[in-house]
């Protein structure tokens, strides 16, 4: 065991953190965690947080959950890893016979890697050369929205369209055609609401595709929820909307789940809101319950089809990672399958989602709540500077940092997207836990932007 002390200190020596300037961590006292519990996290000196983020929204039925530590345990002692590239094993195979059990019907071929970014690289290149074998090399070019995040390797990043964590790799990037977000509270075409606003950004769609669809292999979509773009919650009908333009215009619909996929919105996937298949779907973050890195691309027959051919015709998908369909993994995520059906865990969420939902109609009369968006166990609070304009916090402020460091001096862990306060816990949270992390959160925001 090492003191608090020494373990700061080596991290500030030695760890680069994701998506953090570094001067500001190595100047702050930070949090070291040293074990979990349901939906709390510990750190060095046996404080509790609640987990706010679910740990970066990947833990489903909580940490250190029993029947997955078993599940784990018993894997390891039985194989740890073999690759899938020339031999088939066990976990992989069996998970993948589930989930085309409950995945949108239809998609029945699951390609493993171990990442959502992987799984988005997966989906591109896929979408591609399935084109390219369909006698269309110059179909290209994607269509994407405004908002977008879809992970953080290149071809991830080209498809994405937040500027902040973007533009400084625009030269790296390949071309892609941005249409606008969906993001009805800042609506870029000028409507005014989502319920009367007759989805202009439909309409926008469909002017790009009837221009531009020739050029295209596919659209590429986090459907219901465009996560780290800030918790933007799509207008109902907008998903199937997309679906019926890429069917229009003969364009592959690449679904991004890394973040809805496994219970998120309340249901299984994003996409039975609105009864969509996708072409091409990516999943990850839930898939492993949180536990181990773990991702799938799923696709069709159709485009699986396009694939075979004789060996010298290169029809090959050349594409692979060391870690593909890892057994330890893909127990978990078998076992938390098994919790799924086990715990009722979808038919649990409603009420706390309910309960969500009526919370937050509470926290929309705090002066400096701009817009709240809510989808399933997933919501976003806006927080603006003046309300009657939605003019917005500059982003220097910090306003969603500050909220979170004052949540945690209450004993709660979250991270927010700019000025969004996230509210994102594993699914598994309690509802006393839920209602605790929500005070917790109301007080937060109200001491940082004063009332
Ligand atoms: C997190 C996320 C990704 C990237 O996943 P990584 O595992 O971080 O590479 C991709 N798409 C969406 C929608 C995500 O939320």
């Amino acid at each position: 065991m090492y003191s608090t002390e020494q373990l700061r200190a080596w991290d500030k020596r030695h760890v680069w953190h994701p998506f953090t300037q570094m001067q500001d961590w190595e100047r702050d006292e930070q949090i070291v965690i040293t074990r979990g519990e349901g939906s709390w996290l510990i750190d060095s000196d046996g404080n509790r947080y609640l987990d706010g983020v679910a740990s970066m929204w990947t833990n489903v039925h909580g940490h250190c959950r029993r029947e997955l530590n078993e599940a784990l345990k018993a894997q390891v002692d039985r194989l740890e890893h073999s690759t899938l590239l020339g031999l088939a094993s066990e976990q992989s195979i069996v998970l993948a016979h589930r989930l085309a059990e409950i995945m949108p019907t239809g998609l029945e071929r699951f390609f493993y890697s171990d990442n959502g970014s992987t799984a988005m690289e997966v989906a591109v290149k896929m979408a591609y050369q399935y084109q390219t074998h369909c006698g269309h090399p110059e179909r290209s070019r994607f269509i994407t929205f405004r908002n977008a995040y879809h992970g953080d390797t290149l071809g991830a990043v080209s498809v994405g369209g937040i500027d902040i964590y973007h533009s400084t790799f625009r030269p790296l990037m390949f071309d892609t055609i941005q249409a606008p977000s969906p993001y009805c509270y800042r609506c870029e075409l000028g409507c005014d609401s989502s319920t009367s606003c007759g989805m202009k950004c439909l309409d926008a769609l469909e002017s790009i595709m009837k221009e531009q669809a020739a050029t295209c292999a596919g659209l590429v979509i986090e459907p219901l929820l465009q996560g780290a773009g800030g918790m933007i919650v799509q207008p109902p009908g907008f998903l199937a909307g997309v679906r019926r333009l890429c069917d229009q215009y003969d364009l592959l619909m690449i679904t991004d789940e890394v973040a809805t996929g496994f219970g998120r919105t309340g249901r299984m996937f994003a996409c039975n809101h609105e009864d969509v298949v996708p072409d091409i779907m990516a999943i990850s973050k839930g898939i492993a319950a949180g536990y181990l890195p773990l991702a799938i691309t799923a696709t069709s027959e159709r485009v699986y089809g396009a694939f075979l051919g004789d060996y010298a015709e290169l029809k090959t998908f050349f594409h692979g990672h060391t870690f593909t369909g890892n057994p330890l993994a893909c127990a978990v995520a078998l076992k938390s399958l098994d919790l799924f059906e086990s715990d009722r865990l979808l038919e649990a969420l409603q009420p706390k989602i309910t309960r969500l939902a009526e919370r937050l109609s509470d926290f929309s009369r705090l002066p400096h709540v701009g817009n709240i968006r809510h989808c399933g166990m997933a919501a976003g609070v806006e927080l603006v500077a003046d309300k009657a304009t939605k003019r917005a916090y500059p982003w220097e402020q910090k306003i969603g940092i500050s909220v979170c460091l004052e949540a945690r001096k209450q004993g709660i862990f979250s991270r927010p997207l700019g000025n969004t306060v996230v509210i994102y816990p594993p699914l598994c949270i309690s509802s006393g836990e839920l209602e605790q992390l929500l005070d917790g959160l109301e007080r937060a925001i109200r001491a940082v932007t004063g009332n």
